[in-house]
């Protein structure tokens, strides 16, 4: 009875957007996008489930084919939305989830005036170095990459709609939740819902009303 809410989620590298996403899937049926990257897949990532691994020439075949919502570059690697498999969820009344940075997300938002765009920053600087350090994914250069990035992604912040602050991560979760469960309920979303109340109420007084 519900449009699906379309919601951007962006954020520093380390601030714990994939945790959070992980456990919203895990506690919600939300539909996350699973994006195409050139980057290499991290120990233990799946083809198909953190990511699609493409090579540069299979990435720019995507781009030509407009497969893609949209993509950027971030930090030497692309990384792009499935146009597909969102517009379908989407049309099934899904509330669909990006993961994505903020140059991608300003693309979302030209695109989809109505997406729901979320901020998840960290507490602190130094407990985003920490995190990155402390995921040991990425070597020194890369981490130090990222900062830096993270330092020039600042004047993304004041675009998005909500900043959520990942200290703890349930209740980062649970902001998350029912900030798109507010956004679901706005008329918008909910045309059908209304489409359908004002038919049954007609309907009623078209009968006996009260039998
Ligand atoms: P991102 O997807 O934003 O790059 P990750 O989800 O990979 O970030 O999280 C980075 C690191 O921080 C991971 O090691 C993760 O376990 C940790 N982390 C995430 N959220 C929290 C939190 N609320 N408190 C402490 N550590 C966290
Ligand atoms: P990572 O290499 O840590 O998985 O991701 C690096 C950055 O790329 C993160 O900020 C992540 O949100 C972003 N990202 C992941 N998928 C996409 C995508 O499809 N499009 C864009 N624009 N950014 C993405």
């Amino acid at each position: 009875m519900k449009r699906g809410v379309l919601v951007v989620i962006s954020g520093f590298s380390g601030a714990g957007k994939g945790t959070i996403m992980r456990e919203l899937i895990e506690q919600y049926p939300y539909f996350l996008s699973v994006s195409a990257t050139t980057r290499a897949p991290r120990e233990g990532e799946v083809h198909g489930r953190e990511y699609f691994f493409h090579t540069r020439e299979e990435f720019q075949k995507m781009i030509e084919a407009g497969e893609l919502i949209e993509w950027a570059e971030y930090v030497g690697n692309y990384y792009g939305t499935p146009k597909k498999a969102v517009e379908q969820q989407l049309a099934e009344g899904k509330n669909v989830l990006l993961e994505i940075e903020m140059q991608g997300g300003m693309l979302v938002k030209e695109q989809f005036p109505d997406a729901l765009m979320i901020f998840v920053a960290p507490p602190s600087a130094d407990e985003l170095k920490k995190r990155l350090i402390g995921r040991a994914t990425e070597s020194p250069e890369e981490i130090e990459s990222r900062l830096k990035r993270a330092n020039e992604e600042t004047i993304y912040m004041d675009k998005y709609e909500y900043i959520v602050v990942n200290d703890d991560l349930a209740r980062a979760v649970e902001q998350v939740h029912s900030i798109i469960e507010n956004k679901s309920c706005e008329p918008y979303y909910c045309e059908k819902f209304i489409c359908s109340m004002k038919e049954e109420l007609a309907q009623f007084l078209e009968g006996d009303v009260i039998s």
